[in-house]
C-alpha cells in the first residue's frame, strides 16, 4: 500500500491535520494487507486496527463516544463476522468507549461477546474514573473550552489482563502486546510479527507527545522515549499510529519513532541534568527547551500540549510537587498574599493597571501573575476583572498548544462575565462584544482523547 498524496503533503508539512481530519470524517477504512484495516474517524478521535482471523475479528481499539458508531459500521463493511478479541490500547475514553457497541451487537446476535484484553493499570484507571466522574466532565470541560461537557460513565472492563508482555494466537495470527509508560500508566502497543505491522497507541499521536497535560495524573516522558526505541527496534513496515494516517514503509516508520524518543529524551536528559545540580523549578522551567529541529517536524508540533507543561511533568515524576521555593512549602492563602501586595502597591488597580501594561508589551507571564493578584484581592472590582479578561486573551493568543489556549481562554471568560456580571451580559451582548473578544467554545465534537 503506497502512501497517498494527502499523506505526502502532510509529511512535508504543507497540509494541516485538519484537511486530513475532513477527508476521513464519517468513518474511513485504509488497508493495510489483505487482513488488515485501519479505521479512522478524524485526528482528534483515536484509530482503530482490525485483523482478520480464521476465529474472528481482532479488533484493536474501538472509537469514542462520538464517533465509535462511524468506527463500527467501517468495520461491518469491511467483515461481518464476530469480533472474538479486542485489545485496548489504554483506558482512555476514545479508545475503549466503543466497546459496548460491540457488547450489544453480541448480545442482538446472540453470540458470545467479545474477549476484551488490557494492561492490568486499565482497570484501575477505571475505577480511578468511577471515583473522580464529576472531576473528569469539569476538567474535560476546560481542557477542551466546552461548558457543560459530562465524561462518560460505565466502562467497559476488560476481561483479562497483563503485565509485561504478552503474546496471543488468534485464529492462527500471532498477535504480541508491549506495555509501556508513556501518556498513560496502562499503555500497550501492538506489535503482528509476520505482517510486521505496529499499532503504536497513543505512543503516536502526530503532535508533539502529550507528557504533560496540566491538569491530568502522572505521565511518563521517559517511559515513553523507551517504549518508542524499543518498537524502532522491531522496524516495522506499517506504522499505524493512535491518531492521524498511517504511516508505510520502514525508513518512514522509524523515523517517526526515533523522532519521538529523542525529543522525550531530550526534556528528560536536561531536566535531570538541573535536578542533579540542584535546581529550582523554576530554573529548570526557564533553562530547558526542546529541540528547535525536532520541533519542527510536522509530526512533532507542539499544536495539543506544550514541551513546559512535560518539563513539569519530568520534575514531579522525580521529585514530588514541592518546587524548591521554601515560600511554597506551606503558602499563605493566596487572597492574603493579594491583599498584602496590593496594600503595598497602593491599591489592587495599580496592580491591575501594571498587567496592562506588561500584556501590551507582550509580558503576558508577567501580566498574569498581576493580574491574578489584583483580581484576588479585589474580586468585585469590574475594571479590574475586565484587565483580567484582556490579559489572559493575550495569554491565550501567544499559545500554540490546543491545551494552553482553551485554559487561558476558560479563565478569560470567566473574567469577562465577573466585569460584566450576569445581569449586564443579558442587557448588553454588544458591550460584551466591545470590552473582550472571546474565543467561542469549539464547535467541532469534543475530542474525548486524553
Ligand atoms: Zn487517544
Amino acid at each position: 500500500m503506497e502512501q497517498d498524496l494527502l499523506f505526502e503533503r502532510l509529511w512535508s508539512g504543507a497540509a494541516a491535520m485538519e484537511e486530513w481530519t475532513a477527508a476521513v470524517s464519517g468513518g474511513s477504512a485504509k488497508p493495510i494487507t489483505d487482513s488488515i484495516m485501519a479505521i479512522h474517524t478524524g485526528y482528534l478521535f483515536g484509530n482503530s486496527t482490525a485483523i482478520r482471523t480464521d476465529a474472528g475479528l481482532v479488533l484493536v481499539d474501538t472509537g469514542s463516544r462520538e464517533t465509535a458508531s462511524q468506527t463500527f459500521a467501517a468495520l461491518r463493511h469491511w467483515a461481518d463476522g464476530p469480533v472474538h478479541t479486542v485489545i485496548y490500547t489504554h483506558g482512555h475514553i476514545d479508545h475503549t468507549w466503543g466497546a459496548r457497541l460491540l457488547d450489544q451487537e453480541a448480545d442482538a446476535r446472540g453470540t458470545a461477546r467479545p474477549r476484551i484484553i488490557a494492561h492490568r493499570n486499565v482497570l484501575y484507571r477505571f475505577d480511578r474514573y468511577d471515583a473522580t466522574h464529576r472531576l473528569n466532565s469539569l476538567v474535560m470541560g476546560r481542557q477542551f473550552n466546552q461548558p457543560g461537557y459530562t465524561f462518560p460513565d460505565g466502562h467497559r472492563r476488560p476481561d483479562e489482563v497483563y503485565d509485561d508482555n504478552l503474546a496471543l494466537t488468534v485464529g492462527g495470527v500471532r498477535i504480541e502486546l508491549f506495555h509501556g509508560r508513556g501518556e498513560t500508566d496502562d499503555a500497550t502497543f501492538v506489535w503482528l510479527p509476520e505482517q510486521r505491522v505496529l499499532a503504536s497507541g497513543d505512543f503516536v499521536i502526530w503532535v508533539f507527545p502529550n507528557a504533560g497535560n496540566p491538569r491530568k495524573v502522572q505521565r511518563f516522558a521517559p517511559g515513553w522515549a523507551a517504549a518508542l526505541r524499543r518498537m524502532e527496534t522491531l522496524k516495522p513496515k506499517v506504522l499505524i499510529p493512535g491518531h492521524g494516517p498511517v504511516v508505510f514503509g520502514e525508513e518512514r516508520a522509524v523515523q517517526v519513532l526515533a523522532s519521538g524518543a529523542e525529543m522525550l529524551e531530550s526534556l528528560t536528559r536536561q531536566t535531570l541534568d538541573l535536578m542533579n545540580g540542584g535546581g529550582s523549578l523554576d530554573d529548570i522551567l526557564h533553562s530547558v527547551s526542546a529541540p528547535a529541529n525536532l520541533l519542527a517536524k510536522p509530526y512533532l508540533l507542539p499544536k495539543y500540549d506544550d514541551p513546559e507543561f512535560v518539563v513539569r511533568s519530568i520534575w514531579h515524576l522525580y521529585a514530588g510537587w514541592f518546587d524548591g521555593d521554601p515560600a511554597h512549602l506551606k503558602p499563605a492563602r493566596a487572597a492574603e498574599l493579594a491583599a498584602e501586595l496590593a496594600s503595598l502597591a497602593g491599591g489592587a488597580d495599580k496592580l491591575a493597571q501594571r498587567a496592562a501594561v506588561l500584556a501590551e508589551g507582550g509580558q503576558t507571564r508577567l501580566a498574569a501573575h498581576l493580574a491574578e493578584l489584583a483580581a484576588t484581592a479585589s474580586p468585585q472590582d469590574k475594571t479590574i476583572q475586565a484587565t483580567r479578561a484582556t490579559v489572559y486573551e493575550r495569554c491565550a493568543a501567544a499559545e500554540t498548544s490546543l491545551i494552553g489556549r482553551a485554559i487561558f481562554a476558560v479563565y478569560q471568560r470567566d473574567a469577562r462575565d465577573a466585569s460584566l456580571g450576569s445581569a449586564a451580559i443579558a442587557a448588553s451582548p454588544k458591550t460584551s462584544r466591545q470590552l473582550s473578544p472571546l474565543p467561542p467554545p469549539s464547535s467541532t465534537p469534543l475530542p474525548s482523547c486524553c
